[in-house]
């Protein structure tokens, strides 16, 4: 059994979407200055690194991140192989032979190679979903979409792809790091921390081989 971890590391230098709080990491007590114990402090936005939305993101009296169904995020998962591709509408993801019944889907997209710049600026013309290729994702019973950038949706207009796929009940796992991961299947687990109330939350998401 492989495990693959596809999950950011959380640090300072992460490039947060522009306008969200930047994560911020402090040690208020540490070893090193006589303190019983080392405690981090963490203040980051609930969509930092590698994370979930939940449908509270984009939906009046959706559900929050500690009632998400745990059942959609961990479980039999496809990576596939949409590099070279821009942005991912109906006909580019009909194209991609995505075989139907896939319930968790991974886009690895040309995003995950700006990760390889490690403490890179946000990057605006990532790789997103358009609105058409979210209705089919729903469409297609899809019930988690992962992409390998900060968001799913395209930057200069994020409402309409987040809508369709969270007033469905999609959950969007964002800030994938898909470098090292072959396309094909895998046993997804991708679990956030259960904040309540919380519109999204960081996941540690792996693949299994
Ligand atoms: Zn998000």
């Amino acid at each position: 059994m492989t495990i693959h971890d596809i999950t950011l590391t959380i640090t300072p230098e992460l490039p947060v979407w522009p306008g969200d709080p930047p994560v911020r990491l402090s040690q208020p007590a540490h070893l090193e200055r006589g303190d019983l114990c080392t405690i981090t402090r963490l203040d980051i936005s609930a969509h930092t690194g590698t994370h979930l939305d939940a449908p509270a993101h984009f939906i009046p009296g959706g559900a929050t991140v500690e009632r998400l169904d745990l059942d959609a995020l961990i479980g039999p998962a496809l990576v596939v192989d949409a590099r070279g591709q821009g942005d991912l509408t109906a006909e580019v993801l009909q194209g991609l032979a995505i075989p139907p019944g896939v319930q968790r889907l991974l886009l690895r997209t040309d995003n995950s190679a700006l990760w390889q710049r490690g403490e890179a600026p946000f990057a605006e013309d990532f790789v997103a979903i358009a609105p058409s290729g979210a209705a089919w994702l729903v469409e297609r019973g899809v019930r988690l979409v992962g992409i390998d950038y900060l968001s799913v949706a395209p930057f200069d207009d994020p409402a309409p792809t987040h809508q369709i796929l969270l007033r469905a009940g999609v959950i969007a796992v964002e800030g994938l790091d898909l470098r090292a991961i072959e396309p094909g299947a895998y046993q997804l687990i991708c679990l956030p921390i259960k904040i309540g109330g919380a519109d999204g939350a960081p996941c540690r998401a792996v693949l299994v081989d």
